[in-house]
């Protein structure tokens, strides 16, 4: 014990720890992000849409939607967000889509797990399912993040993480060349099935980054086919302020 804690405090000597996102000083020697990083990261300032996860302004009616999603039809019921997909958040994304940061979607998930529990327990979810990518694009990409996302939540909530219930059919275009929701929701329509195992479940949609909601849309619309009684996303990074 006594080695082991000199042994700790000498490789802390040698090595000083540094931010997994910034390489900046942690606050404490056994912090995972420094200060700035851990605020950015898991403190979103801004109030959210219940349905969409979209920015609203501070005393915007939320009950039915908010400007952006009223007039949409969405698959899902419900959308949570750990933040906005900026600064610290957007590099974190985009670090998450190589293969060899797959830690860094399974630690962030952990931590927005641990930061969030009461709000993720007081969903009352029966399981995660992260957002699936087509296979081929899962063999380039070597990983899918928000599976790693979904693990380390569930890890932390203790809620089964079902990874191959949802499953893309078909490959679609990047959603990046498409602008509008319309276009995007044409892109991915018919792209995901789903197991009959979810029938009666109330499931958390688990993605990285969400942008006009239309692929976690056709997703949870694939779920409640399926026979889900209810979808709820989760995502890391929502666009737009
Ligand atoms: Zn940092
Ligand atoms: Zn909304």
């Amino acid at each position: 014990m006594l080695l082991s804690r000199i042994w700790q405090e000498l490789t802390d000597l040698l090595y000083p720890p540094r931010c997994l996102l910034c390489l900046a000083p942690p606050r404490l020697l056994r912090d995972s992000f420094c200060e700035g990083c851990q605020q950015a990261l898991f403190v979103d300032p801004f109030p959210a849409c219940p349905r969409c996860a979209a920015t609203v302004g501070p005393y915007s009616q939320v009950s039915h939607g908010c400007r952006e999603c009223r007039s949409r039809s969405l698959g899902f019921d419900a959308a949570m967000r750990l933040g906005v997909y900026e600064e610290q958040l957007a590099w974190a994304v985009l670090r998450m889509k190589h293969a060899a940061n797959e830690w860094l979607a399974e630690l962030l998930g952990e931590r927005w797990a641990e930061l969030h529990r009461s709000r993720f327990l007081s969903l009352g979810v029966d399981a995660l399912v992260p957002v699936p990518l087509h296979w081929r694009r899962r063999l380039q990409r070597g990983y899918n993040p928000s599976a790693a996302l979904a693990w380390g939540l569930g890890r932390l909530l203790h809620v089964p993480c079902w990874y191959h219930v949802l499953k893309r059919i078909r490959p679609t275009k990047d959603q990046k060349v498409f602008n509008s929701f319309t276009e995007r929701v044409n892109n991915v329509k018919g792209a995901f099935w789903a197991n009959s195992v979810v029938r009666g479940k109330h499931l958390l949609l688990v993605d990285d980054v969400m942008t006009t909601a239309a692929t976690a849309s056709e997703a949870a619309k694939a779920l409640k086919k399926a026979g889900a009684f209810r979808v709820t996303v989760a995502v890391l990074a929502r666009t737009g302020r």
